[in-house]
């Protein structure tokens, strides 16, 4: 847990990912033969297979292929936050939004801005009047993002010296464990970046070259996915990710699309990517075989870097594992370990299998 809280605890909005790439670097030191950055930021890490030695190995003695089977991981290592979009003669700052947060949840919120110097904490909030102010009428609106300003507590003249635009805001809110469960902001998607890490480091022979890709902008439309998959050119293409998990009040049974506790998620299509038939029935028959709760799933609206990953190029075949997080796209994303592991193990079992 102490990985994940580090990569939970990482600022890194679409296009200032640095940070979480610093970190998964340090993290990752000797897991991986080569890592690359690509152009656009995204961190392409490649560990060669690793065969069973001879004597080990059971069957006819077929000696492992020249070319090895090429899966690549995609997690996406972006959170959804804001770029600073203008400071007024205030000092207050507007903010871009990047990535989609739900303005209800965004009242009275600590922030952090990053600016090249420092990190300075402020408070985020709609303008207009408090509540004792504020008229029925008024109280019944929902502010559009626009209508959100950050108070940094500075005076105009120190703000328009230490901030620009352009820089990165985030949310400050604390990872914790609740009962079963984790809670934090952007569980999606560091869980996945946990996952892929976690799962290469307990493996001890595989036969397929992995391609860890920790892609960038992935919450602004799947950009850097695609231009990463260019580059490995994976025989099979894993996207690793968060999904909805609305098994709760006020939410009809048949649009829960996972259930919190049931396993790990595989995606048999959103509305932007099909996974690939066979793949499914591998992991499904993998989970079988190694005791692994999973739950098929369908995600009418929404997507992952598996869109864009599997109509790149000449077509790629991917599958799409996910863990269902209640609450997702607040500070309080919530996700239950069983699930967590179960996505890690699964992912252990196919890399232990995949030649
Ligand atoms: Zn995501």
């Amino acid at each position: 847990m102490k990985l994940l809280e580090k990569l939970v605890q990482t600022p890194g909005v679409p296009g200032r990912e640095d940070r979480v790439r610093d970190l998964i670097l340090q993290q990752t030191k000797g897991l991986f033969d080569q890592t690359h950055v690509d152009a656009m930021g995204s961190l392409l890490c490649c560990r060669k297979p690793r065969p069973r030695p001879r004597k080990l190995q059971k069957g006819s003695g077929k000696s492992i292929t020249a070319s090895p089977l090429k899966v690549m991981l995609a997690c996406h290592m972006d959170q959804i936050g804001f770029l600073v979009r203008h400071i007024d003669g205030k000092g207050f700052l507007r903010v871009q939004p990047v990535g989609g947060f739900d303005t209800r949840n965004l009242f009275a919120r600590m922030v952090t801005v990053c600016t090249a110097k420092e990190d300075l904490p402020g408070v985020l909030n709609p303008g207009g009047k408090p509540v004792h102010l504020a008229s029925a009428e008024d109280r019944k609106k929902v502010p559009e993002i626009e209508e959100f300003v950050v108070d940094l507590g500075l005076p105009v003249e120190q703000v328009n010296k230490k901030v620009r635009v352009g820089d990165m805001v985030v949310i400050r809110a604390s990872f914790t464990q609740v009962g079963n469960t984790v809670v934090s902001q952007c569980l999606d998607n560091r869980i996945a970046c946990w996952e892929a890490i976690d799962a290469i480091k307990k493996l001890k022979y595989h036969d397929c070259e992995i391609w860890a890709v920790f892609t960038v902008q992935e919450e602004i439309g799947c950009r850097g996915a695609g231009p990463a998959a260019a580059r490995v050119q994976p025989d099979v293409a894993i996207t690793l990710d968060t999904t909805l998990c609305c098994d709760t009040p006020g939410v009809p049974a048949e649009l829960a699309i996972t259930e919190q506790g049931k396993g790990a998620g595989l995606m048999v299509m959103d509305s932007s990517a099909m996974t690939d038939l066979k793949l499914l029935e591998e992991f499904e028959a993998l989970a079988k075989k190694n005791k692994i709760p999973v739950q098929r799933t369908i995600l009418p609206r929404g997507g992952t870097d598996a869109s864009t990953i599997q109509r790149r190029d000449m077509g790629y075949r991917v599958m799409t594992l996910v863990c269902g997080t209640r609450y997702i796209h607040t500070v309080t994303e919530m996700v239950h370990l069983v699930d967590l592991y179960a996505c890690r193990d699964l992912l252990v079992a196919y890399l232990q299998s995949a030649k």
